[in-house]
């Protein structure tokens, strides 16, 4: 008996219940990735492709070393998925379900196809703790904040992680075709990152031995290295989040005092699920505005403005240090992307989905959900949005988060000699400060592109018009 397996956002050995119903009863398993065309589902963007690209070669080894084949196809997955299960005489077809509208469609309708050739197809939960549809209010409603979701998933029991499939027979060296080349621009990704499911488990491990204590405090700090970082690996399934729920319940088993740690962190944890909650329930999440009379904001047309935002070049420091940042790494720290996404949204308003798709394009761990979910909490069209009057002040937010100005100087080099009291405002500074920095506004370091207090009575004033 032959069983395929098409694995998608689950990259994993472990924990992985499509491949283990595959693998269940013996039968030998074949496993498919597809680069996808099908119609409405996103691509990765170019970070995403990179991480992509060297998951898929890891994984492809750890398969083989358990004789499982990685199969690698670029096509509609509409098409590809029953011609694979065709082509290989399989018995049955197994996934882990995934949530946004266009990627359900396509699933639903793959699944009939396979069972009208007499495929048996089944669709198994991995990719969030909690199925979207298991969680309701008690009128039976989709949540719509999150404070009420959290309060009842904290309750709920969560899935035992599985284990990873019995070892079977070694294949040596696997046929996957890795032609979906990383682009070349993400190379330099590789110095910031370890990609795979073993890198996944290590970096669990250690921030939960060594990072953890810290988190509540340290996590709005961009200059502190206190965040678990496991976006990408959760966003490919490098790991599953009952792996890390789990993880993180037994240290807080082991060390009760640890338990206000571990719920702090598995409430961060929780917004993943709570974006996926509104991702399944809503329309698409990326395009279309979760409270609908957003649709009506006039944004600006400011291609200028946009690619100075785009590329570090606003004028304003630590908006400046997370795009630089972003471009280098493929990361931005919480607070800094809330900063950044505020300024373009609010200050400058231009279209928050030209944000999305720049960090969709960017990051190394975007998601379908929490990309587009977060965007619209930032530009305050999401339901479980942060207020329409809270506009960031990244002056303001940089003397309170990085008060020396270390992560300024950081990705901003050219500020490097700016005294602290002026790093988050240079354009401020008098004369002889700038001059004995080195710098010149306009020059060397641009002037602000926008000014932040007129800027934010205009945002004020397009959402009062709602
Ligand atoms: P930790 O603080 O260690 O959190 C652990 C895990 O919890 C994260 O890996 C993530 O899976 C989840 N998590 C934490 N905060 C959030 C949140 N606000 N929303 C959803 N999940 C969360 N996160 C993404 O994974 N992909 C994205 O594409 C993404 N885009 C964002 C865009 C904007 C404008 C903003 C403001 C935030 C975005 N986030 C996104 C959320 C958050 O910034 C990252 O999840 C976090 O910075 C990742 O670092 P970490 O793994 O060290 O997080």
């Amino acid at each position: 008996k032959t069983n395929l397996v098409w694995l998608r956002n689950d990259l994993r050995m472990a924990d992985n219940p499509a491949l283990r119903a595959a693998h269940l009863g013996g039968a030998s398993v074949i496993a498919l990735y597809v680069h996808e065309t099908t119609k409405g589902v996103r691509s990765p963007g170019a970070a995403a492709r990179w991480w992509l690209h060297h998951s898929l070669r890891l994984l492809g080894k750890d398969l083989a070393e358990r004789g499982i084949e990685l199969m690698v196809r670029s096509d509609d997955a509409e098409r590809v998925v029953s011609a694979v299960a065709t082509e290989l005489d399989a018995d049955e077809v197994f996934w882990n379900r995934r949530y946004a509208p266009a990627e359900r469609a396509a699933d639903t309708a793959i699944k009939e196809d396979l069972r009208s050739h007499g495929f048996a197809a089944h669709s198994c939960p991995g990719n969030v703790l909690v199925e979207p549809w298991d969680i309701t209010t008690k009128q039976g409603k989709p949540y719509s904040v999150f404070t009420p979701f959290w309060k009842t998933l904290r309750d709920m029991p969560i899935a035992q992680p599985q284990q990873r499939p019995d070892a079977g027979d070694p294949i040596v060296g696997s046929n996957a075709d890795d032609d979906y080349r990383e682009p070349k621009w993400a190379d330099k990704l590789g110095q910031h990152w370890k990609v795979g499911e073993a890198a996944a488990a290590r970096e669990v491990a250690d921030f939960l031995d060594r990072r953890l204590d810290d988190y509540a405090e340290g996590r709005d700090f961009p200059r502190e290295d206190v965040t678990s970082r496991l976006s990408p690996h959760l966003r490919f399934g490098e790991i599953s989040p009952r792996q890390v729920w789990h993880a993180a319940q037994a240290v807080a088993h082991a060390d009760h005092t640890r338990q206000a740690a571990v719920d702090k962190f598995l409430s961060e944890l929780a917004w993943r699920d709570f974006n996926y909650h509104q991702l399944y329930h809503r329309d698409d999440i990326a395009t279309v505005p979760m409270q609908s009379k957003y649709a009506g904001v006039e944004w600006r047309q400011s291609e200028g403005d946009l690619t100075a935002w785009q590329q570090g070049r606003t004028g304003l420091p630590i908006v400046d240090a997370g795009m630089r940042e972003l471009w280098e790494t493929g990361y931005m720290q919480n607070r800094v992307r809330m900063l950044t996404a505020s300024l373009l949204a609010k200050n400058l308003l231009v279209d928050w989905r030209k944000g999305e798709q720049w960090f969709w394009d960017c990051l190394v761990d975007a998601d379908v959900a929490s990309n587009p979910g977060n965007w619209q909490w930032v530009a305050g069209s999401g339901l479980d949005a942060s207020p329409y009057f809270r506009i960031f002040n990244p002056v303001v937010q940089g003397d309170r988060f990085d008060s020396g100005g270390d992560y300024v100087r950081r990705w901003v080099p050219e500020l490097a000699k700016v005294p602290d009291k002026w790093i988050h405002e240079p354009s401020a500074a008098p004369k002889d400060v700038l001059e004995q920095a080195g710098v010149q506004i306009g020059e060397t370091y641009p002037a602000p592109i926008v000014d932040l207090k007129e800027s934010r009575v205009r945002a004020l004033e397009a959402a009062g018009r709602l």
